[in-house]
């Protein structure tokens, strides 16, 4: 599943190719996308903005028009130049938006909506969502409240919990778990205010460091957490099951958990 960052590094490079320009060309194989009011259709009006909350992108039309998205595992957006090839097949398109300079396409995208504002503003789902790791005002002391609030037993679920923090996917729950020393499986009541700050510190130096241009877009591949310019040595943990500690050589262990069978890497020794 994409990152919090890898869809507010999406969202950054669809406003600065898309925001502002006028829409020429609409295309979607969602009915509900192109069966829109036939008096207001969307070739026409102006992108607004492309913003991202969580792991939610939000593209916004004049004239109170939303195009709400989630990537889930395997949506991305990619942006083209007209004519230019499309690195994905055509039949994985699922929403196009053309302008004069640029197009957009998201590939695989499984959820896509249009809102107005009023509709989103009532958005359950997204107006759930616990402050975002992308967000310069971002509120640490809310997020210890909705972990204290929040009733999943253990480290891993609440970290991934998108009503308590939004932003955090797979990688770099256990990267963070890893560098801040917190056991993925010690339930969250265990862990002291202490400890959550500082997993928040973490968490927060981790995405700005993959928060950089990037022509990839939502390829979630080269999560870089240790700093290391070394490719084969861009993760403490994740993806690295078996393999000895960076830090101490123990051996890190690997557990699937949940309906989704997430993934969780850990050091037991640094973890403990
Ligand atoms: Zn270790």
């Amino acid at each position: 599943m994409p990152e919090g960052d890898t869809i507010f590094r999406a969202a950054r490079t669809l406003q600065r190719a898309l925001g502002g320009r006028t829409v020429t060309r609409f295309d979607s194989v969602y009915p509900e996308l192109t069966n829109v009011d036939v008096d207001t259709p969307v070739v026409g009006r102006t992108i607004v903005s492309v913003t991202s909350r969580g792991k939610h992108l939000l593209m916004t039309f004049s004239d109170d028009l939303v195009l709400h998205t989630h990537m889930r595992m395997n949506g991305s957006w990619h942006i083209y130049k007209p004519g230019e090839r499309w690195r994905l097949q055509a039949r994985d398109m699922r929403v196009l938006v053309e302008t004069a300079a640029y197009v957009a396409v998201g590939f695989n995208v499984p959820v896509a909506e249009f809102l107005t504002g009023r509709e989103l503003a009532r958005h359950r789902q997204i107006q759930a969502l616990g402050p975002d790791l992308t967000d310069p005002a971002f509120d640490r002391g809310e997020v210890i409240r909705r972990l204290r609030a929040a009733d999943n037993p253990t480290m891993e679920e609440l970290i991934l919990n998108q009503r308590v923090l939004s932003g955090i996917g797979n990688v770099l729950k256990s990267e963070t778990l890893f560098v801040a020393g917190i056991n993925p499986f010690a339930p969250g009541s265990a862990v002291s205010d202490e400890a959550l700050d500082r997993m928040l510190t973490v968490a927060l130096r981790l995405m700005k460091m993959n928060v950089v241009e990037s022509q990839s877009m939502t390829r979630a591949f080269g999560h870089r957490t240790t700093g290391s310019l070394d490719p084969k040595a861009g993760q403490w943990v994740y993806g690295r099951a078996g393999k000895p500690c960076r830090k101490c050589g123990t051996t890190i262990l690997l557990r699937s958990s949940g309906a989704e069978a997430r993934l969780t890497y850990w050091c037991p020794q640094c973890q403990a």
